[in-house]
Parts: structure tokens; C-alpha cells; sequence
């Protein structure tokens, strides 16, 4: 449960309120809100205990959660959450373009895809080192020599990067390189283990939704996230799998409306890897930022033919130009800006 202190509430009161709780061995949480006290409760509440927390006059409401979560919880905070990542700000009413290649594919390759990413309008560069393939045979990534390519182009095109992490023991390399924020792709969303190792350095983090992971398993790896360290988490809708095998993946665009009521954390779409097919992200990206996405991830590609992987879903400049076009129209349609 939430407590919801009034907005004036004093610092020492609410202190004296946790410490209480404390003293019985309930753990609480403290918002980082600043319009008003809001502390989670962590462990079960005997009814003794309850009972003076609805007595308190200075709690103005007692939020339950929605199963055994807290930090994630829309409660926790009193407007959406924003994530900072370099100069660019997610979730804080401005739509985020992030694009880039399925996979960091080499040292010219990056700086080239990274003007493009640029030109088109996009302000954050995306890039695979650590490839997650259905086959062994596959294009594994460059590894750790991917990440610093992928870092000096985005440094050169003034671009914070995102790339995926697949293994805690690569850690390390990402810090190294300073890597502006982790992607826990849709095969690692339930890797508890990853998930703590990584929440501990504390950078930000965009978390996919697994293959056929529920809202709730997903906001639950969010949790653990927050749990251990990393609060800045941007959730990542990007297709489940369903009966359906014409395209890809199903995109679900119904959790857009669904997650601003359940949490405060952003969300960002990814309608390529949903569909799978270049053609049809156009209209799919559209329909993800008139419902309230907070940004948008794709994969774009200089020669897409060449890609080294997801070339069937790699975008050219003037389709992601195409793209960004529309979302500066649909940001404001629905009151919101293009990030600058
Ligand atoms: C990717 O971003 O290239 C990727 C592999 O994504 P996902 O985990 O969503 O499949
Ligand atoms: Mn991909």
C-alpha cells in the first residue's frame, strides 16, 4: 500500500510515521514526489498498525497496490515519471525518436548510420553489440568493440546511445563505456538475475516486453529494477507473440491507455520489431503516438538489403524522416511536443 500524505505535511511527521512502522520491522519507501509526502509500505500491515495509519490525520489516503508491487506503482508518484538520458528527457510530454540499426555493424557504418539517424530527427541512437539470435549460426554482434563504436558515433552525432545488454558479467564493458541507458530485450525481461546485477549500476533502462509476457510480469521486472537500484525505467512495448503468424509479432497498443493508470514509468513503442516489415511501421508508429506513446524505437538502415540482421524492418532515411514527420503532428494533436 501507498500512504498519501496532504500536500504539507510535515518532513518530521512523516519520519515519525515511518519509523513506527519500521520499529515493527515494516519496511517503507519514500517517493521521490516532492508535491506531496508519499511513502510505500513494503511488508504486510497488522490491523493494529492500519488502524492508527487511517487515524492519522495527516494521511490523506491509504492506496492499496495492485499485487506485491510499489515503486512502479502509479501511486508512488504523483504525475508520470521522466527519464533522463544525455540532453534527452523521456516521458516529460515530449516524444522521443530513438533509431538506429538492428546491429552495430562496424566503425564507418555507425558514424554513417548515425548522421542519418540525426538528419532524419531522431535524438537517440540505437545499435545492437550483443545480438540476441534464434540461431547459433547467425550474426552474433561485434561485442565489446560494438559498444565503442556505437558510443564515439553517437558521441560524434551528439546522440545518447541504447543497446542491448544480454549477460550481467558484460556489465563492466557498458559502464566503461558509458552507455547512456540498457535495453533488457524481450528474452531477458524475466532474467531475475540480470535484472538485480544490472539495477545496481543505476543507468537507465529501456525494458522490453518479453514475447508473452503479461503487463503485470513486466511491471513486476520494472519492480525489481526499481527494487535494486535503477528507478529509471522506460517500458518497451515492441509486439507479443499470438496465434497470429501473417506478421512478426502482435503490437498491443491497448496497454498505452492500460499503463497510465497502472504506472508512472514511460513507455515507449517499437512497431518494428512487432510487425517485421518496413512498409507497414509507418502507419503502426502513427497509431502508437496518437494513443500516447512517449516515444517511438525503430531500426533504420542505410542499405537495408546489406543488414546484417532485421533487414526486412530496416527503415531509410526518408522513411524515418517520413516518420518523424508525422509524430511532430501527432505530438501536438494529442497536446504534447516533438522533442526538440
Ligand atoms: C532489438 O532491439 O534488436 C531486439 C532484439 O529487440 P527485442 O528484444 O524486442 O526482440
Ligand atoms: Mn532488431
Amino acid at each position: 500500500m501507498i500512504l498519501r500524505f496532504q500536500s504539507g505535511s510535515s518532513r518530521e511527521h512523516v519520519q515519525m510515521v515511518r519509523e513506527g512502522l519500521e520499529k515493527e520491522g515494516i519496511r517503507t519507501l519514500l517517493s521521490t514526489e516532492t508535491a506531496r509526502p508519499l511513502v510505500a509500505v513494503i511488508d504486510k500491515t497488522p490491523p493494529a498498525l492500519l488502524d492508527g495509519l487511517k487515524q492519522d490525520a495527516q494521511i490523506e489516503d491509504i492506496v492499496p497496490t495492485r499485487g506485491d508491487r510499489r515503486m512502479v506503482e502509479r501511486a508512488f508518484f504523483e504525475q508520470p515519471s521522466k527519464v533522463r538520458i544525455g540532453s534527452v528527457e523521456i516521458g516529460g510530454g515530449k516524444v522521443v525518436m530513438m533509431a538506429g540499426p538492428c546491429s552495430v555493424e562496424g566503425r564507418d557504418f555507425m558514424l554513417e548510420s548515425a548522421r542519418m539517424v540525426r538528419d532524419a530527427g531522431a535524438q537517440v541512437l540505437r545499435g545492437g553489440a550483443y545480438k540476441p539470435r534464434t540461431s547459433p549460426y547467425s550474426f552474433q554482434g561485434f561485442g565489446v568493440e560494438g559498444l565503442s563504436q556505437l558510443k564515439d558515433a553517437g558521441e560524434a552525432y551528439g546522440m545518447p546511445v541504447v543497446t542491448e545488454i544480454m549477460d550481467a558479467a558484460h556489465l563492466p564493458a557498458f559502464v566503461d563505456h558509458d552507455i547512456d541507458m540498457l535495453q533488457i530485450g524481450a528474452r531477458n525481461m524475466q532474467n531475475f538475475t540480470m535484472l538485480k546485477v544490472i539495477a545496481e549500476a543505476g543507468i537507465p533502462v529501456l525494458l522490453k516486453r518479453a514475447l508473452s509476457g503479461t503487463v503485470d510480469e513486466w511491471l513486476y521486472s520494472a519492480e525489481y529494477l526499481s527494487a535494486f537500484g535503477s528507478p529509471q525505467v522506460v517500458l518497451c512495448e515492441r509486439g507479443i507473440r499470438t496465434y497470429e503468424p501473417a506478421t512478426r509479432n502482435t503490437l498491443d497498443l491497448t496497454v498505452l491507455p492500460l499503463l497510465r493508470e497502472w504506472t508512472h514509468l514511460p513507455i515507449v513503442v517499437d512497431p518494428a520489431h512487432a510487425v517485421g516489415v518496413a512498409r507497414f511501421i509507418r502507419p503502426l508508429a502513427r497509431a502508437a503516438v496518437a494513443a500516447g506513446a512517449d516515444g517511438l524505437i525503430v531500426e533504420s538502415h542505410p542499405r537495408p538489403e546489406q543488414a546484417r540482421s532485421d533487414k526486412d524492418q530496416a527503415l531509410l532515411a526518408s522513411e524515418l524522416a517520413d516518420i518523424v514527420a508525422d509524430t511532430r503532428v501527432l505530438a501536438a494533436v494529442t497536446g504534447r511536443s516533438y522533442h526538440p
